[in-house]
């Protein structure tokens, strides 16, 4: 199974991406987690991204479609994979479309979480107040600041990928401001659907 979530940040991806993970025993592909592990190991990548992500802005599509397609070729994501914040621009989506087509590879369907921004800023809020309770460190950026930049960031550049999998009839939609397990519910339902509009169109 090969997946994309789509998302504006505090979605919950990271959580359904786990879940997805555990349930099919398939790749999580988290472009943030990516660069944030580039960072820590002092990386030219990590070097590159490390203040424009501090600030919420998007790291450069060459970069990240660089680490994705070295990524698709582990072992461990023959089996599948859950795309998670990756692509995030039009560029990464037709740059994903070539690199799929080069691997013989097919996507299965794209998810979006749909939350509306009011409540994303008090996710992020209490994130942050729990974060800080467990004594953890605090990524550089969520404050209310980069937060906001990454919410730009998102409705600019990364929501027009909506309509660029809804015309190529890829796109499932899910509510994402119910529980969890509902989500994940919801979520499990539009992929089968997809699946079988699929098997419907030939393949
Ligand atoms: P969130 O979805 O909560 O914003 P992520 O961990 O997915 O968190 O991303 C954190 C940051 O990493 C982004 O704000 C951006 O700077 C960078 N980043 C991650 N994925 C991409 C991508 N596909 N393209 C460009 N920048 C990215």
């Amino acid at each position: 199974m090969r997946l994309i979530l789509l998302g504006p940040p505090g979605a919950g991806k990271g959580t359904q991406s786990q879940r997805l993970v555990e349930k099919h025993g398939i790749a999580q592909l988290s472009t943030g987690d990516m660069l944030r592990a580039a960072i820590k190991a002092g990386t030219p990548v990590g070097q590159r991204a490390r203040d424009i992500m501090a600030r919420g802005e998007l790291v450069p599509d060459n970069v990240v479609v660089g680490i994705i397609s070295e990524r698709l070729d582990q072992p461990d994501a023959k089996r599948g994979f859950v795309l998670d914040g990756f692509p995030r621009t039009v560029g990464q989506a037709e740059a994903l479309d070539r690199l799929l087509a080069e691997k013989g590879l097919k996507l299965d369907g794209v998810i979006e979480l749909k939350v509306d921004e009011g409540v994303l800023l008090q996710r992020i809020e209490s994130r942050l107040a729990e974060t800080l309770a467990r004594g953890e460190p605090v990524r550089p950026d969520d404050n209310p600041e980069s937060f906001k930049t990454r919410l730009k960031a998102y409705r600019e550049q990364t929501a027009p990928l909506v309509e660029y999998y809804r015309a190529r009839r890829r796109l499932g939609s899910v509510d994402g401001l119910v529980t969890v397990s509902e989500v994940g519910r919801a979520m499990d339902e539009k992929i089968a659907e997809l699946s079988r509009s699929e098997l419907a169109a030939g393949g």
